[in-house]
């Protein structure tokens, strides 16, 4: 199976390995299955619900291996996967031995794409440690304010094979990778790309960063029209020159302050293009006001200011940039306001579960009283500690790795109050807000802001998030 067309290629027969039943898995197995394929799905998992899974299957004719996702099938033509599945899996290293190619779910969608005679859409991709669903709902707001059929797909809300496989024709998709999925797509090909940023994460599934960075920065990997970097971020910027794109392929920055030539930027509270307009040296076209951003934090303008430049890329009008700007509202639990009790904001940013993603976070407000903690990771505190001391007015740490940001604490800030919260039962996250309401000052914001993975005491960030808004909410009830 080489590197052409899949859409043009004879399905009949093949012999295609699909590597786990999950959301990406089945309708994987069936798309290739009705393609006339020879579907195998193996599966780590033998349970009760895998079990039904594979019964649908096994009625359309696909053969299904429960409990063993390690062993290549014999004559095995492609193995597709599910995109976390780490690449140093026994079946991965069968399949390279067998010089079987391995594709994940990006990589299917791309290669099936226009099958069925429909014009491809474009696809302006979004990846990078964080920020990547609001960036990629943002750019969906903005195509959508300048009246193109798209959607925001990916990682988020509609996956990418029921968008190139459904029935809704689209003039250009709005796309996020994550890492993972970037690995396993060596021949997607975006019209443009943005990396947002760059900071350690998933190491232990990429081996190393530079093993990390390198997946990312495939996204860039025969772009068209622009690559959009993070000009804070020189490792994004990096990755626009290692890649191999299109001749004629433009670099174009985003920055917080005032835009040099091919950059988008921030100039007196206006976001402003001085990389898609006439004279580029100098002019610059008025985008919209920061105020037009919601939430207005630096690190959302930033995100603002990587779908306004794909948004350009495209050909999408300033005004359509403002629209969508001001029509986009953040999903749950990304810096989402809560409520405001006794003068102190109470802000859920339960998504915020690395580093990362909380130091963003943290920088957005002056004053701070901050609830942390939970599954590190991996992750080391120091860095954000040391950058958030001036601002914090307390901490009130929970969860399992908690003792590691309270160690962080001591060293660099040991003035700030720790509140450490031992218990992790249903209650424990009222108890956290109380704590933090009992540390806070009017004007100061109670933020959640884990800096942690949240399985420990939660079934997943949102039931965190839900249960930080309860627990304010039944305070701002009580005072009510
Ligand atoms: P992703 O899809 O990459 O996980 P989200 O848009 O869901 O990103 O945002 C996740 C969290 O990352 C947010 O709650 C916020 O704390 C933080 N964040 C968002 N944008 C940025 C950014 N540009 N830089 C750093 N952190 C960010």
């Amino acid at each position: 199976m080489g590197s052409q067309e899949v859409s043009s290629v004879d399905w009949q027969g093949k012999n295609v390995t699909v590597a786990g039943l999950g959301v990406s898995g089945i309708p994987a197995a069936r798309a290739l299955n009705e393609r006339g394929a020879r579907v195998t799905v193996v599966n780590d998992g033998d349970d009760d619900r895998a079990r039904a899974q594979a019964a649908e299957l096994e009625a359309l004719g696909i053969t299904v291996r429960l409990g063993d996702g390690a062993t290549l099938p014999p004559s095995t033509d492609l193995v597709v996967t599910a995109p976390g599945w780490q690449p140093d899996k026994p079946l991965f290293l069968a399949a390279a031995e067998a010089g079987v190619p391995v594709w994940g779910d990006v990589e299917l969608a791309w290669r099936l794409r226009g099958s069925g005679g429909r014009k491809p859409a474009p696809w302006l991709a979004v990846t990078g440690t964080n920020g990547k669903t609001t960036t990629v709902r943002m750019l969906a707001s903005i195509l959508e304010a300048a009246g193109l059929r798209t959607a925001a797909v990916g990682n988020i809300g509609v996956s990418l094979l029921d968008a190139v496989l459904g029935d809704q024709e689209y003039d250009v998709l709005a796309v996020e990778l994550s890492s993972y999925q970037l690995h396993w797509a060596p021949s997607l090909r975006a019209h443009s790309a943005a990396v947002l940023n760059l900071a350690p994460d998933h190491l232990d599934w990429h081996g190393s960063m530079a093993a990390y960075a390198a997946d990312k920065g495939r996204v860039y990997e025969g772009n068209t029209v622009a690559c959009v970097y993070n000009a804070a971020d020189p490792a994004t910027e990096d990755l626009v020159r290692e890649a191999d794109v299109e001749e004629g392929c433009r670099a174009i920055g985003f920055t917080l302050g005032a835009p040099g030539p091919s950059q988008l930027g921030v100039v007196d509270g206006i976001l402003v293009d001085r990389a898609f307009v006439a004279n580029r040296h100098k002019q610059a076209q008025e985008l919209a006001e920061v105020s037009d951003v919601h939430p207005p934090a630096p690190h959302n303008i930033a995100n603002a200011l990587a779908a306004a430049a794909l948004a350009r890329a495209f050909g999408v009008e300033a005004a359509a940039v403002r629209d969508g700007l001001r029509a986009f509202r953040p999903d749950a639990h990304r810096i989402e306001h809560i409520a405001d009790i006794g003068e102190v904001a109470y802000v859920d940013d339960s998504k915020a579960t690395n580093t990362h993603a909380a130091e963003a976070s943290l920088a957005a407000y002056d004053s701070v009283v901050w609830i942390a903690g939970g599954l590190a990771k991996g992750a080391a505190f120091d860095a954000l500690v040391t950058g958030a001391a001036k601002r914090l007015r307390g901490a009130v740490l929970m969860g399992a790795d908690r003792a590691l940001i309270r160690e962080a604490l001591t060293r660099h800030a040991p003035e700030v109050p720790v509140v450490d919260l031992e218990r992790t039962d249903t209650g424990a996250m009222s108890e956290a807000v109380a704590q933090a309401a009992a540390l806070a000052r009017p004007g100061d914001t109670v933020l959640l802001a884990p800096a942690c993975a949240s399985m420990d005491m939660f079934t997943n960030y949102n039931k965190r998030g839900e249960a930080f808004a309860d627990a304010v909410r039944a305070r701002a009830d009580e005072s009510a």
